[in-house]
C-alpha cells in the first residue's frame, strides 16, 4: 500500500494540540517518568484528521452496503440508538454515583431486564456479561453452581453438538467442564442416539445453539430437552440467534434453563471488530438465585405520590460478579431504544422478515450452489463454496470475488461440518432489491468459477489491499508508529 504512515508525515516542531500549563511543580514529578524525547509523530490536527478520515473510507461497514456475515447478524443499526445513548442522563453518569441520582438509568436497566425476561420466557435476567461468549461462561458457571449446591459433584460433563458455535466448547472448557461433542444427524438435528449414549450421572448439561450454525431449527427440540432433563442435566441455550425467534417462541417456555442474548446482534448495536457487546443471561426459576450480582431491583415499591426506588440486589446463592460495575451500559441504552421503537409486534416482524429473507436467498441460490442440509432455514443458511467440476475454486475465492461486486463476504469455513462453508445471513433490514443484486452477483460468480476461474483466484481486484496473510495480520499486529526508531 502506498499510504504513508503517520510517522512518515511527521515534521519536527509541528503541533496539533496544546497542553494546558502544568499545575504541579516539576520537582514533584518522579524523575523516571519525565522524558524529553517521546517517539510520537509530530503533526497538525489536519494531518491527523485527513489521515484517519481517509483510512475510514477504505473500510467497509453496514452503513456502506450489504453485509451477509452468517451468525453475526449484521443488521442496520438505526441512528436513533446513537442519539439516545448520547443523552447526558445516560452518558454522563458514573457507576459509583448514589442510586438516588441515577434513577432514570436504573429504571432503563430494570425495564430492559423485564423485557428480556418476557422475550425469552425467563424468571430472571442479568445484564452484566460483556458479550455472547461471556454470557456463555456466566451460564455454564451458573449450571456448575446449581449442581454443586445440590451436592451433585459428579456432574462435570457438558455436551455440545458439532453444529454449535465455536465459543460454546471454549466457554465450557474455561468453566472447568469436560466437553463432549455429539454428532448431528442427516437433517442437521442433534443425533438423538448419540445424545442418549452420553446421558449418564456425570451430565451437567447440554449447550444447544438453536437455530444451530446451519441456520436450522432442531426438529426434536422438546425431545432433546426432555432427554437431558431426565438424565439430571440442564439445558443451556445459545441465544445469539434470537433474531430468528423473537416473538415466535420463548426458549424458557420450552424448557431451556439458561440462555444468553446478544444485544449487539439481535437488538442492533454496532459490532464487529471487537466490541463492545452485551450478552445478558436469562434463567428459569430454579436458577434465579445463582445469577451474578448485582441485579437491578425495586428497593421500594411505588406509591401514589412517589415512583419506585430502583437499586441493586444480590441473588441468594450468586456466582459473584462477572464484570466490573454493571456491564456495557451504552449498549443497553441502544438495545432498549431499539425494542422501544419496535414494540412487541415489531420485534416479531423482525424475526419473520429475517427468516423470509434468508429463505428467499436460499430458494434463489440452491440451484447454483450445493446446500448440504437443504430444508426450510431460519435466519441464515449454509451453502458449499465448491463444485466438483471447478476443483481449483474454494469458498475463499468466492468470498474474495464478492468484494469486487461491492458486497461483504459471507462467513466462510464455518460451521466445520460443511465442506467449504459459505454461511449467509441477510437479516431483515435488507430490501428485495439488495437481495436480488446479491443473488445476481452470486450467480455471476458461479458462472465465472467455471468459465474464468482466474478471476476468482486473483480477487479482490478493487480493494486497496489484495489478499492478505490473514493469520499474520491477526497475530502480528503493528500497533505503534515509531517516529524515531532507535
Ligand atoms: C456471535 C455468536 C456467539 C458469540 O458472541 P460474541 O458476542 O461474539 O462473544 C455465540 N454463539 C453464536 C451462535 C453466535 O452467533
Amino acid at each position: 500500500m502506498t499510504e504513508p504512515r503517520l510517522c512518515e508525515l511527521s515534521v519536527p516542531g509541528r503541533v496539533g494540540f496544546r497542553f494546558p500549563a502544568v499545575d504541579v511543580p516539576s520537582e514533584a514529578l518522579p524523575e523516571n517518568l519525565l522524558r524529553q524525547d517521546l517517539p510520537i509523530p509530530e503533526l497538525s490536527e489536519m494531518d491527523v484528521i485527513r489521515r484517519y478520515t481517509h483510512l475510514s473510507q477504505l473500510n467497509y461497514a453496514i452503513d456502506i452496503g450489504f453485509y451477509p456475515l452468517g451468525s453475526c447478524t449484521m443488521k442496520y443499526n438505526p441512528k436513533i440508538n446513537e442519539e439516545t445513548s448520547r443523552y447526558t442522563g445516560f452518558n454522563a453518569v458514573h457507576p459509583l454515583q448514589p442510586i438516588e441520582t441515577v434513577q432514570g438509568a436504573l429504571a432503563m436497566m430494570y425495564e430492559l431486564q423485564e423485557w428480556l425476561k418476557e422475550i425469552g420466557g425467563f424468571a430472571g435476567v442479568s445484564l452484566q456479561p460483556a458479550a455472547g461468549a461471556h454470557g456463555e461462561l456466566t451460564g455454564v458457571l451458573i449450571i456448575r453452581a446449581y449442581h454443586k449446591d445440590r451436592g451433585d459433584l459428579k456432574r462435570t460433563k457438558i455436551l455440545i453438538p458439532d453444529s454449535a458455535h465455536g465459543t460454546n466448547p471454549a466457554s465450557s472448557a474455561m468453566s472447568g467442564m469436560n466437553v463432549v461433542e455429539i454428532k448431528s444427524d442427516a437433517r442437521g438435528n442433534v443425533d438423538l442416539a448419540s445424545l442418549k449414549a452420553e446421558c449418564d450421572d456425570t451430565l451437567a448439561g447440554l449447550m444447544l445453539t438453536n437455530p444451530n450454525t446451519l441456520g436450522l431449527f432442531d426438529e426434536h427440540l422438546e425431545e432433546v430437552i426432555e432427554i437431558v432433563h431426565k438424565a439430571g442435566g440442564l439445558v443451556y441455550g445459545d441465544g445469539a440467534n434470537m433474531n430468528a425467534l423473537l416473538g415466535i417462541i420463548k426458549p424458557g417456555e420450552v424448557g431451556i434453563d439458561v440462555l444468553h442474548y446478544n444485544l449487539h446482534k439481535t437488538f442492533s448495536t454496532p459490532h464487529g471488530g471487537g466490541g463492545p457487546g452485551s450478552g445478558p443471561v436469562g434463567v428459569r426459576k430454579h436458577l434465579v438465585d445463582f445469577l451474578p450480582t448485582p441485579i437491578v431491583g425495586v428497593l421500594e415499591e411505588a406509591t401514589d405520590e412517589v415512583p419506585p426506588l430502583y437499586g441493586f440486589t444480590t441473588p441468594a446463592k450468586t456466582i459473584g460478579r462477572v464484570k466490573a460495575f454493571h456491564g456495557h451500559f451504552g449498549i443497553m441504552v441502544r438495545a432498549y431504544t431499539y425494542m422501544l421503537m419496535h414494540g412487541a409486534d415489531g420485534l416479531r416482524k423482525v424475526a419473520e422478515h429475517a427468516v423470509l429473507n434468508a429463505n428467499y436467498l436460499l430458494a434463489r441460490l440452491r440451484h447454483a450452489y450445493h446446500v448440504p442440509y437443504d430444508r426450510i432455514c431460519m435466519h441464515e443458511f449454509v451453502a458449499e463454496g465448491f463444485w466438483d467440476d471447478a476443483p481449483e475454486i474454494h469458498a475463499l475465492d468466492i468470498a474474495k470475488r464478492l468484494m469486487d461486486y461491492h458486497f461483504h463476504p459471507p462467513t466462510n469455513y464455518f460451521p466445520l461440518i460443511v465442506h467449504e462453508a459459505l454461511m449467509i445471513e441477510p437479516t431483515e433490514t435488507e430490501s428485495k432489491q439488495t437481495l436480488d443484486a446479491f443473488v445476481e452477483a452470486m450467480l455471476k460468480i458461479a458462472e465465472e468459477a467455471h468459465q474464468e476461474p482466474e478471476l476468482l483466484k486473483t480477487a479482490p481486484h478493487i480493494t486497496p489491499v489484495g489478499r492478505v496473510d490473514e493469520v499474520r495480520a491477526a497475530k502480528d499486529l503493528i500497533l505503534t508508529c515509531n517516529a524515531r526508531p532507535e
